[in-house]
């Protein structure tokens, strides 16, 4: 068995090689750290990506705000609210709002995220990019319960050529986000531009010092009409490695089989669960808008909850039933009907 104490970079880098039977291996160790820590029913979760706004310019990414060629939107607060309906009514109780950074999306927020948990008793995950401190803090206040802010790189040099700018007012988000009191998630990108394996490994150790309650690694996927258009994508095998190293070594973290895996090639998903993840996302974005929130790529795949369903039978798992939260539902008006 990994003994996780005593990994070093040179041994990381071994495990992100694994192949065939050693690979095999590592993935066994992952699912039976993830059985031992009662971790091994599937978490569901539905997003709705409420805006393809972004005041950042990442090189990957075709929401980027110098792509003058995307149509932009925003959804209606009523929009939002009958698509966390439609969540409800599937039995999803985590409702997942996710955004470019877009900080007029702050508004319609102070409306939809009570409705969200208080009106309908879900928990409500956001992952809108860096904020100040206060927002944070009343995003907590308003009933959000999570947040992601995905680091991306640990390298600095590789993070500024994504976003043009130093890592470190991202790292402070990280923390502020955790003193508001959400539960962090966080995660890196796979086969970035001249990334190296060291970089990778160096990922991994980041993550264990960020402690997230979420952590990801999602292989990267080459975007039409940005900089980085021409590049291969990420390699799922050293992906799958590194989340199945998290799993040993973060024990009880949550871990995406994110839609990129499946993207990269059928089964994909399946093949995270089998390396340790133990969440998938299902898309409820409303097609018209689907279409236009292009962060990784125009044809990239989109989970439904029938592909969600079938992935977990097939690996053996169960979905996950958390408790919905009600603890305020009466304090607060019951959300309009849809
Ligand atoms: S990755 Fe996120 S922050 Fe960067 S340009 Fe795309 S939407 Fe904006």
């Amino acid at each position: 068995m990994i003994d996780a104490e005593r990994l070093d970079k040179p041994a990381v880098i071994q495990w992100l090689l694994a192949r065939g039977e050693l690979q095999e291996d590592l993935f066994r160790q992952a699912r039976a750290v993830r059985q031992q820590q009662g971790a091994d029913s599937v978490l569901l979760r539905g997003v709705v990506e409420i805006s393809n706004y972004c005041e950042k310019p990442c090189s990957y990414c075709a929401m980027r705000c110098p792509n003058q060629a995307l149509p932009r939107y925003r959804m209606r607060a009523e929009e939002i609210l009958a698509v966390a309906a439609e969540i409800k009514r599937c039995r999803l109780s985590t409702v997942f709002l996710q955004a470019g950074q877009d900080r007029a999306c702050d508004e319609l927020l102070e409306e939809i995220i009570p409705q969200i948990k208080f009106g309908m008793g879900m928990n409500v995950l956001l992952c809108l990019g860096e904020r100040p401190a206060e927002v944070y803090r009343r995003f907590a206040e308003l009933g959000a319960d999570s947040y992601i802010l995905k680091f991306e790189t640990s390298d600095p040099q590789a993070y500024r050529d994504i976003a043009r700018v130093s890592p470190h007012h991202r790292w402070e988000c990280m923390g502020a986000i955790r003193k508001a009191r959400l539960r962090l998630g966080t995660g890196n990108i796979v086969g970035l531009p001249r990334q190296t394996l060291e970089s990778i490994a160096e990922d991994f150790f980041f993550g264990l010092d960020v402690q997230p309650d979420f952590v990801s690694a999602a292989p990267f996927i080459p975007n039409e009409g940005t900089p980085w258009e021409g590049f291969p994508c990420g390699d799922l095998d050293v992906t799958l490695n590194l989340m199945a190293l998290w799993r040993i070594a973060l024990k009880r973290s949550f871990i995406p089989a994110v839609s990129a895996l499946e993207k990269i090639r059928p089964d994909g998903q399946l093949r995270g669960l089998n390396a340790g993840a133990n969440v998938i996302t299902i898309n409820f974005t409303p097609k018209d808008f689907r279409a236009k929130y292009a962060i990784y790529s125009e044809q990239r795949f989109v989970v439904s909850l029938r592909h969600a369903l079938h992935t977990i039978h097939r690996a053996g798992l169960r979905v996950r039933h958390e408790a919905p939260v009600l603890a305020a539902a009466e304090t607060y008006p019951p959300a309009p009907e849809m």
